[in-house]
C-alpha cells in the first residue's frame, strides 16, 4: 500500500541565535512523519519559500518510499540545478524522507544504510586561543573528556588580525574581520612547532584554513606543516582552484582534507579519481541531503578516501544526526566535525546565556561519551522537535557580517 506526501511544512526556530530551518513531511498514514534539516542560516526565508511555493505542490500526493525518484525530481524541476538555495531546500525533503523511510522499516536509518560498520563514531572538537598557554589549557580540558582530535586555529580563521589599528590598514577602511594571509602563515606554522614541543603526539590535531589564503600559499602552508603530522589540513583552497591541489600533493605529505563549501558531486569527481585529496567534507544539505552524500561515500571508498564530514553550530541536530547515521553505516569513515551541538551530558567551561535552549527544542540528540559519538537506536534520524519551544526562539533577521573579510590593503577576500 503506497503512503502518500499529504502536506509538508517549515519550521524557522534560532535557539542558541543561528537560524535553523527544520522540514516537517505529513503522510497519509495517521502519526507518520518526517523531519528534514534545510539550515541555509544566512538565507533562511529564500529556502522557505523555494519548499513552501515551489516543493510542497510538486511533492504532494507521491508516494513517500520512492525517496531516489523523488530526489531526482526536485533536482530537475527547476531546470537550473545546484544552487544553494535549492539544495538546502531539497536536503529538507530528503532527510525528512529518511526519517520516515526508518520509521516504517521500525529501524534507525544506520541499519537502512547497511547497519553498523563500527561502534561509535569518533569526532573533533575546536579550540581556538590567543597564546599557546591558552590553547594548552584547551587542549588538556579536552584531553580530559576523552576527545582524540582537536581542530587548533588561533585566532579565528586566517588568525583574525586587528589590521583596523593605527597604520595596520588604509585610511577610511570599512568594518570588517581584517586579514593577512604572510603574517598568519608564520603564526600558524610556530603555533604547531610550539604545541607538538608541548603536548607531544598523543592527540591528533587538523587545522582549517578556511580558503583564505592564495594558491601558492596554501602549498606552502601544507609543506611547512608537515614535521607536525596533522591528521588533516582543512579546506586550503576554494573550489575555483582545485586544479592546485595537483600540486599540493606532488610537494606535501600533510593530509588534506576539502569541500565543505561545495554543493554537487561534480566538484569532487576529479579530486577523488585523482586521489588529490584524503578526505571529503560534505556539508549534508548543502549538497542536497543523504541520497547523494552517501552515493559520494561509496564513489570515494572505491579511492581509498575518506569521510571528515561538516559539522558546524549553523546546522540543525537532525542534520548532525544524518551525519551520524552515515558516519556509523560506511567503511570509508575518517572522523566527524562536532562543533556546533552540545549532548546533554557535555559540560563546557564557558555556558552563554542561550545554553540548553536547543536541547529545548530538539530531543534525541546523539550522545557524546569519551569522544565518540553515538546516534540513538530510534527508528528514523532519532530527533524530534518540540514546536511549541521552537517557536519562543524566532529566527533572527540581520545582514550577516562575519563573512565580509578582508585583505590588509582593504579588498574583499572570501570568509
Ligand atoms: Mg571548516
Amino acid at each position: 500500500m503506497s503512503v502518500k506526501i499529504t502536506d509538508i511544512k517549515v519550521i524557522n526556530t534560532a535557539p542558541e541565535g543561528i537560524n535553523l530551518t527544520v522540514v516537517k513531511v505529513l503522510t497519509s498514514e495517521d502519526g507518520l512523519y518526517g523531519l528534514g534539516c534545510a539550515t541555509f542560516a544566512y538565507r533562511y526565508k529564500a529556502v522557505t519559500t523555494y519548499i513552501l511555493e515551489y516543493l510542497r505542490p510538486l511533492l504532494i500526493g507521491r508516494d513517500v518510499k520512492n525517496i531516489t525518484e523523488i530526489w531526482q525530481l526536485m533536482h530537475q524541476n527547476a531546470y537550473w540545478r545546484d544552487g544553494g538555495i535549492e539544495n538546502n531546500a531539497i536536503a529538507g525533503i530528503d532527510l525528512a524522507l529518511w526519517d520516515i523511510k526508518g520509521k516504517m522499516a521500525n529501524m534507525p536509518v544506520y541499519q537502512l544504510l547497511g547497519g553498523a560498520y563500527r561502534k561509535a563514531v569518533p569526532v573533533y572538537r575546536h579550540v581556538d586561543g590567543q597564546s599557546i598557554d591558552e590553547i594548552v589549557d584547551q587542549i588538556n580540558y579536552y584531553k580530559d573528556l576523552g576527545v582524540k582530535h582537536l581542530r587548533v586555529q588561533s585566532g579565528g580563521y586566517g588568525g583574525g588580525l586587528d589590521l583596523r589599528a593605527p597604520k595596520h590598514a588604509p585610511l577610511g577602511s570599512l568594518d570588517g574581520i581584517y586579514l593577512n594571509s604572510r603574517q598568519y602563515i608564520y603564526k600558524t606554522i610556530n603555533l604547531f612547532e610550539k604545541l607538538r614541543e608541548k603536548i607531544g603526539f598523543d592527540i591528533d590535531l587538523v587545522h582549517d584554513v578556511h580558503e583564505r589564503i592564495a594558491p601558492c600559499e596554501a602549498i606552502e602552508l601544507a609543506k611547512a606543516l608537515e614535521p607536525y603530522h596533522l591528521f588533516f589540513l582543512e579546506d586550503p583552497l576554494p573550489v575555483n582552484q582545485t586544479e592546485y591541489f595537483k600540486n599540493m600533493r606532488a610537494l606535501s605529505s600533510t593530509p588534506i582534507a576539502e569541500g565543505e563549501l561545495f554543493n554537487n558531486e561534480a566538484q569532487y569527481r576529479f579530486l577523488i579519481v585523482n586521489r588529490l585529496i584524503d578526505f571529503i567534507r560534505i556539508h549534508i544539505t548543502q549538497i542536497g541531503g543523504i541520497t547523494p552524500a552517501f552515493k559520494l561515500a561509496i564513489f570515494a571508498e572505491q579511492f581509498g578516501i575518506r569521510t571528515a564530514w561538516h559539522g558546524p553550530g549553523d546546522m540543525s541536530p537532525i542534520a548532525h544526526a544524518a551525519n551520524i547515521h552515515i558516519d556509523m553505516a560506511i567503511p570509508n569513515f575518517g572522523v566527524q566535525e562536532w562543533s556546533g551541538i552540545r549532548p546533554p551530558n557535555f559540560v563546557i567551561q564557558k555556558l552563554s546565556n542561550k545554553e540548553g535552549a536547543l536541547l529545548e527544542v530538539f530531543d534525541g540528540l546523539p550522545k557524546f561519551i569519551d569522544g565518540f559519538v553515538y546516534p540513538n537506536d530510534k527508528p528514523g534520524l532519532g530527533i524530534s522537535i518540540d514546536e511549541k519551544a521552537a517557536l519562543k526562539y524566532p529566527s533572527i533577521d540581520e545582514v550577516t557580517t562575519w563573512t565580509m573579510t578582508r585583505n590588509y590593503d582593504g579588498g574583499l577576500v572570501l570568509p
